[in-house]
C-alpha cells in the first residue's frame, strides 16, 4: 500500500468548508452580522482554507502567530509557516466590532457572503516587519510589499467557517482538485513519490524538461496552477489549461501526470513563498516540489537560486516535503539537446532561449517559435489566443 507524505501539522486535512446541508441554515444567521468585505487576495486565502490547502490553520492568524511566521517562520504552536496569513481591515470597519463578536466575510464585488468568522482578536501592526522579514525588501514598488502597505490598519483574527467557494470551482471544474481528491487520486494511481509543478504560465520545452526530469525521479508529476487573480498581460487560465495539455497528450507518457489548479493569489514572495508552496503541495500529498530559478520571484528582487538555498536554512521536521532543485533549463544546438545550465558545457550562444516579452511579441505578430523552444501544438494555441485580442 503506497504512503503519501502526512497533512502538514496535522494528521488530517482541515478542511473549513461548511458541509453543504448546514449552509443554508448558516448563510440566513448571517443577515444581522456586521460585513467585512474582501479583497481578491483576502478571498483567495478564504478559498485556500475551505479546501485545506492551508492545514492545520483554522482561520486567520493572531498577532503572536503573524510575527512568529515573519521573524522565525514558526507560529505559536511551533508549526512551520513561513507567509502570514491575515485578515487586515479598516480602522473604521475595525473600531465598530467587538472581540468576540461573529463577522460575515463578502466578496467586495459582488456582496456575496463567503465566510463567518468570529473575531478573537483585532491588532495592529508594523507593516514594515512583514515586508523585510517575508518580502526581503520595504521597496513600495514590490508587487507584494505594495498590497502589504496598501492593506487597512488592523488585522482581525479568528476562527473561520467557509460557507461558498465562489466562483472558480464552477469555472474550473475538472481542476478544481482539493486537497482530499489529489490524495485519494494520486492513492488510486499507486503513487507515493510525487512531484508538483507550480505554474502560472503556459509550458515550453524548458517547463516541460523541469516536469520530465521529476517524472524520471518519482511516481508521476503533478501540474499545479494559479487559479487566483494574475497580472496584466498574463495569458488567462482557460487558454493556459489547453496550451498544457496539448505538450501532456503528445509528450508525456500517458498516466505520468495530473494537471489541477488550485486558488492562491500570488504575493512574489520568492523564497519564502517557495516555501509555502512547498508547505500547500505537502497538503495536496505531494512529496516534493520543482523549484527552478526564481521561483515566484518579481523583478531581480531575489537571487535566482535563493528560493532553493532557502529550504537549507531550515530546522529538521519544518516539513516532510522537500524541493526538487533544478538549474536553469533550455535545448542547446552543441548537445542536440534539452539540458540544464549543471550539464550542459557549452557558451550561452548556443542556447536557445527567448524571453517573455520577445513571446509575446512573435506570438501576437505570428512569428515562427522555433520547436526546440516550443512545441508546435502549444504554439498554435497561443497564437490563435493573441490573434484574438
Ligand atoms: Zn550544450
Amino acid at each position: 500500500m503506497p504512503q503519501l507524505v502526512p497533512p502538514h501539522g496535522d494528521k488530517s486535512i482541515k478542511s473549513l468548508l461548511l458541509p453543504e446541508a448546514e449552509r443554508a441554515g448558516a448563510l440566513k444567521r448571517t443577515e444581522n452580522l456586521k460585513k467585512a468585505p474582501l479583497d481578491s487576495k483576502q478571498m483567495s486565502d478564504v478559498f485556500m482554507l475551505a479546501m485545506g490547502a492551508y492545514t492545520p490553520l483554522d482561520g486567520f492568524m493572531g498577532h503572536d502567530d503573524w510575527r512568529g511566521s515573519c521573524l522565525d517562520m514558526k507560529l505559536t504552536n511551533g508549526i512551520f509557516w513561513p507567509i502570514p496569513i491575515t485578515l487586515p481591515v479598516d480602522k473604521e470597519l475595525a473600531g465598530g466590532i467587538s472581540t468576540g463578536e461573529e463577522i460575515a466575510l463578502t466578496d467586495e464585488a459582488t456582496g456575496e457572503i463567503l465566510a463567518v468568522m468570529e473575531v478573537r482578536e483585532k491588532y495592529t501592526i508594523d507593516k514594515t516587519i512583514e515586508a523585510e522579514q517575508v518580502y526581503r525588501t520595504a521597496d513600495p514598488q514590490h508587487p507584494g510589499v505594495a498590497k502589504v502597505l496598501a492593506q487597512g490598519d488592523v488585522n482581525l483574527a479568528g476562527r473561520v467557517m467557509v460557507l461558498s467557494e465562489g466562483e472558480t470551482p464552477v469555472n474550473y471544474p475538472d481542476l478544481y482538485i482539493r486537497p482530499a481528491l489529489s490524495r485519494a487520486m494520486f492513492l488510486e494511481k499507486g503513487w507515493s513519490r510525487v512531484a508538483a509543478f507550480q505554474t502560472r504560465n503556459p509550458m515550453h520545452r524548458s517547463h516541460e524538461h523541469l516536469a520530465k526530469i521529476a517524472v524520471e525521479v518519482t511516481d508521476g508529476v503533478f501540474i499545479h496552477q494559479v487559479l487566483g487573480k494574475l497580472k496584466q498581460g498574463d495569458i488567462p487560465a482557460e487558454v493556459r489549461t489547453r496550451a498544457i495539455q496539448a505538450m501532456i497528450d503528445n509528450y508525456f507518457r500517458k498516466g505520468t501526470v495530473i494537471q489541477a489548479g488550485y486558488p492562491i493569489e500570488m504575493r512574489y514572495a520568492g523564497p519564502r513563498e517557495a516555501l509555502l508552496h512547498a508547505l500547500i503541495r505537502q497538503n495536496f500529498g505531494c512529496s516534493h516540489l520543482i523549484v527552478g530559478r526564481d521561483h515566484a520571484g518579481v523583478g531581480d528582487y531575489y537571487g535566482p537560486f535563493d528560493a532553493q538555498h532557502i529550504f537549507d536554512e531550515l530546522w529538521e521536521g519544518a516539513l516532510v516535503t522537500q524541493p526538487l532543485k533544478i538549474d536553469i533549463t533550455f535545448y542547446c544546438k552543441k548537445c542536440y539537446g534539452m539540458a540544464t545550465a549543471k550539464t550542459c558545457p557549452h557558451d550561452r550562444e548556443h542556447h536557445v532561449s527567448i524571453s517573455g516579452t520577445q513571446q509575446r511579441e512573435m506570438l501576437a505578430s505570428g512569428a515562427d517559435i522555433p520547436p526546440e523552444f516550443s512545441r508546435p501544438e502549444v504554439v498554435v494555441i497561443l497564437k490563435e489566443y493573441y490573434a484574438g485580442l
